[in-house]
């Protein structure tokens, strides 16, 4: 059995007091249940802080796949480990898009990110070009390829993969629960071809896209999609609560 998890993304949002303050806020509303892993990925600045006080998992947004040298303005997988976050964002199509992230550079944070025992959260999808010319599939196909070039079974049991279609992103366009459990299910299908039934069975594979309380219940319940990467509504630690707690009180399809 896959346990659920819900991961908040901040992007590029609050200061060091509104972070604090968030933290505060979801320690206090957040039932402590085990049947869903929480994890906020916060600005780089704020995770030792964040860290320190949450009685939650924090994770990085991204970082250098280089263990140290002369990379101006880059944070090292260790300098993160180092923090006490447990998590990281590889492969985010912001960075894809707008940082020049490939699939060569996904692919050595990848590793690198196990090699410094960070839980890399790799993300893929396709965006509305790809996808209106009928090249999701091949798309999908080639960022999980290249991401996992080199990554033993083991280390991709420690990881999570988020699908995430670009064109869902912040755009209020949540894929259909039916395409969004269909399309996890054949990234799960392309992890057994590369590994083993084992391993598709046990990773967990989760959705990115305009997720809110209002449609996460029924994301939830496919039996595909093992939770959400979210970024608007984890904002708010009362919509971000609120999304915690439907995960851990639905029931999945068999
Ligand atoms: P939104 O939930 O704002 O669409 O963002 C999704 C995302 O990019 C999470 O990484």
């Amino acid at each position: 059995m896959r346990k659920p998890i819900l991961i908040g993304n901040w992007k590029m949002n609050k200061t060091r007091d509104e972070a604090l303050q968030y933290v505060y806020a979801v320690n206090e509303e957040l039932i402590s249940n085990a049947n869903v892993d929480v994890v906020i990925c916060a600005p780089a600045i704020v995770l030792r802080d964040l860290v320190k006080r949450a009685d939650f998992k924090i994770g990085a947004q991204n970082m250098h796949y280089a263990e140290s040298g002369a990379f101006t303005g880059e944070i090292s997988p260790s300098m993160l480990a180092s923090t006490g976050v447990k998590y990281v964002i590889v492969g985010h199509s912001e960075r894809r898009q707008m940082f020049n992230e490939t699939n060569e550079s996904v692919n050595k944070k990848m590793r690198a990110a196990f090699s410094a025992n960070l839980t890399p959260i790799l993300c893929v999808g396709e965006t509305l070009a790809e996808q209106e010319a009928g090249l999701k599939e091949q798309v999908l196909k080639f960022q999980i390829i290249s991401a996992l070039i080199g990554v033993s079974k083991e280390d991709l049991l420690n990881s999570i993969i988020a699908y995430e279609p670009v064109w869902a992103i912040g755009t209020g366009k949540t894929a259909s629960t039916e395409l969004a459990d269909k399309t996890c299910g054949f990234i799960r299908h392309e992890i057994e071809s590369l590994f083993d039934a084992e391993a598709a069975n046990n990773i967990r594979i989760i959705y990115g896209g305009s997720a809110t309380t209002q449609n996460i219940g029924d994301l939830i319940k496919q039996e595909n999609i093992d939770g959400a990467l979210v970024g608007g509504s984890s904002l708010s630690p009362a919509s971000f609560v609120e999304m915690a707690s439907i995960i851990s009180s639905t029931i999945k399809k068999a």
